[in-house]
């Protein structure tokens, strides 16, 4: 029994050993590594964002304050990201949000811009893009403002959304079409 304590623990990592070496060159496991380095660069943005004030113009300029070095795509053994990074402009997400109460959860502000969502969104799907002001709806004062201050609502769109891809076909053996995965802070990464 005691000389089996020390085998199986060892058998134990030698599997594990094999097991990792033999999946590590599968095309899955690169897209998994890439959306790993997206992920990495991702938060690195929205650091930079916040210390910034604006999202940096070139990937480049993460280095060596956020990251001592941009990652490589495993599959293409290269860095792929920073050729195609672009900060777009989405005009389809929308916030609303009272001032008085930035988390109107207990308040009466909740309904009244739980309210606002529907309009918003048909009027936004008649256009093709979100209204610019919350006058656009053409309702009341009262409905959109808050009940308690009467201040209307800050409203906003057109967030400037980084876009960073794994740049060429380096996954499509995993099934991911030509620059992906892709990842923005809207929707998060995205593999195929
Ligand atoms: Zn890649
Ligand atoms: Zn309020």
């Amino acid at each position: 029994m005691k000389t089996h304590s020390f085998i199986y623990p060892f058998l134990a990592l030698l599997l594990l050993g094999y097991a990792r070496q033999a999946g590590l060159h599968t095309h899955e496991k690169d897209v998994a590594q890439c959306v790993n380095n997206l992920e990495i660069i991702g938060d690195s943005l929205k650091t930079y964002e916040r210390d910034h004030g604006a999202y940096p113009k070139r990937l480049q300029q993460l280095v060596p304050e956020y990251l001592s070095e941009l990652p490589s795509c495993p599959q293409a053994g290269r860095e792929t990201y920073s050729e195609g990074f672009e900060t777009r402009v989405d005009d389809w997400f929308m916030q609303v949000g009272c001032t008085t109460h930035p988390y109107p959860s207990q308040t009466a502000c909740s309904d009244r811009i739980a309210d606002l969502v529907k309009p918003l969104k048909r009027l936004r799907n008649e256009q093709g893009r979100a209204p610019h002001s919350l006058l656009e709806l053409n309702l009341d004062r009262d409905a959109i403002g808050c009940p308690e201050t009467g201040e209307r609502f800050h409203y906003r769109t057109g967030f400037r959304v980084p876009v960073i891809a794994c740049e060429g076909s380096y996954h499509v053996k995993a099934g991911s079409p030509a620059d992906f995965p892709r990842f923005d802070l809207l929707h998060g990464v995205v593999e195929k």
